[in-house]
């Protein structure tokens, strides 16, 4: 198969490739993205594979980085954008379900296909378009089919985040798990548990914003997978219930819609969901924004959206709570929500036109009153109970207070 429309993220750095055949290595286009241009979607990073060994690449280019020079990767920097060159290798070990114990450069792009997870992603290009097939990776990208390179169990039992993988790439192409690479999931499910977290979140999210999470929660469920990932093993039928719902098609489009989606239909209290993200090992910031936009999404859905909801999440995650409304036919129009944020008068604390100091000096005393009477006057201001002007503001407190 030759690939005749080369995409110009490729064109790019053919010269990175011509360079090093030059110096009579060998160099090709590997993996995703030579997978994605054959199905013709867009494609991200370009990585490079080659037989010259790290200290040979360096020795060839001007400008080069050592971004992971112990597997065998170091970053070209002479032609533009950064270039990832990683030499040939086969890995042995696998102690640890994950990392292999021992990496070995070889010369043979064979034996490095050969380490690779998915005969879709076992594909080279070399700098002319020909695509380098040894594993009939093109048939399964046309028969849309996930399988393993060699012995599914084997490489499951090597590397069990491999089998999150499938999982997303189902979601993500809408391609189906070949029965034996299924089976094999099947099998090896529970040694998802030796896989750090951090690494699970990444595929389960990358599944959530593929194509059909519909596909790949079913596929979570079916594989057995689910009871071995953080928090959703008693949340099985639930989720068996969202993968019927509208979800697929690119309507989730971020991180927090993904948790924010799961923690409203999965009914998650306060505590609840700070379990499943804590689960997860989210960031305090992702947090408290799946924290601020779900709550969006309960009232937008309860029709009770306020603006101290709006102000409080604020116009990005409230419109990112409202994309996932559209899963349930209950989004608001953007306009609308964009008017309700323009037309508050204040959109942070600072904004209002007194502070503590002016309170101290209209003679309350300094101390916690302080802080609480500002917030009641935060509150009125954003309910347009009471008017952003110095002296609107200080009438009130005045009034009321002294
Ligand atoms: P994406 O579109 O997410 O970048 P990708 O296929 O490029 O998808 P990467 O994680 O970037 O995936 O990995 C690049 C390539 O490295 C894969 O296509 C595959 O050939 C190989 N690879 C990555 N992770 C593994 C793994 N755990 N086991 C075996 N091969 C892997
Ligand atoms: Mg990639």
């Amino acid at each position: 198969m030759k690939i005749n429309n080369i995409p110009e993220e490729f064109i790019q750095a053919i010269p990175i490739l011509e360079k090093i055949e030059d110096n009579n290595y060998e160099a090709y286009f590997v993996g995703g993205s030579v997978r994605d241009t054959i199905l013709n979607l867009p494609i991200h990073d370009v990585d490079i594979a080659s037989s010259a060994y790290p200290e040979e690449i360096k020795a060839i280019f001007n400008k080069t980085v050592d971004t992971g020079i112990q597997h065998g990767t170091v970053m070209v920097l002479d032609h533009g954008s950064g270039y990832e060159i990683t030499t040939f290798r086969t890995e042995s070990g696998y102690q640890d379900y994950r990392r292999p114990d021992h990496v070995e450069f070889v010369r043979s792009l064979k034996d490095d296909i050969k380490r690779r997870d998915f005969t879709i992603n076992a594909l080279a290009m070399d700098k002319n378009g020909e695509i380098i097939d040894f594993y009939e990776g093109i048939d399964d990208l046309k028969n849309q089919l996930i399988k393993a390179v060699g012995d599914a169990n084997q490489r499951f039992n090597e590397d069990a985040l491999r089998m999150m993988r499938a999982i997303r790439f189902s979601s993500k192409l809408d391609f189906s798990i070949e029965s034996k690479t299924f089976a094999a999931i099947n099998e090896h499910s529970e040694l998802l548990q030796k896989i750090a977290v951090e690494r699970i979140n990444v595929e389960f999210i990358k599944m959530m914003l593929g194509l059909k999470p519909s596909k790949g929660i079913l596929n979570l469920i079916d594989s057995n997978l689910i009871k071995f990932t953080p928090f959703f093993n008693s949340y099985i039928n639930k989720l068996k219930k969202l993968s019927s719902e509208k979800i697929d098609d690119n309507i989730i489009q971020s991180e927090i819609q993904v948790w924010s989606l799961l923690s409203y239909y999965l009914n998650l209290d306060n505590k609840e969901e700070h379990k499943m993200l804590k689960s997860y090992k989210c960031s305090n910031k992702m947090i408290n924004d799946v924290v601020l936009s779900t709550n969006v999404v309960r009232k937008i859905i309860l029709n009770s959206l306020s603006n101290q909801d709006v102000y409080n999440a604020g116009l990005d995650l409230t419109l990112q709570a409202n994309q996932i409304t559209k899963i349930f036919n209950e989004n608001l129009s953007e306009n609308y929500i964009k008017t309700l944020y323009d037309d508050l008068q204040i959109k942070q604390k600072s904004d209002l036109k007194i502070d503590g100091k002016d309170l101290i000096y209209l003679g309350i005393h300094p101390g916690p009153k302080i802080g609480s009477l500002i917030s009641d006057i935060e509150l009125k201001v954003i309910n347009n109970e009471l008017t952003n002007t110095f002296d609107d503001l200080i009438n009130y407190v005045k009034n009321n207070f002294v």
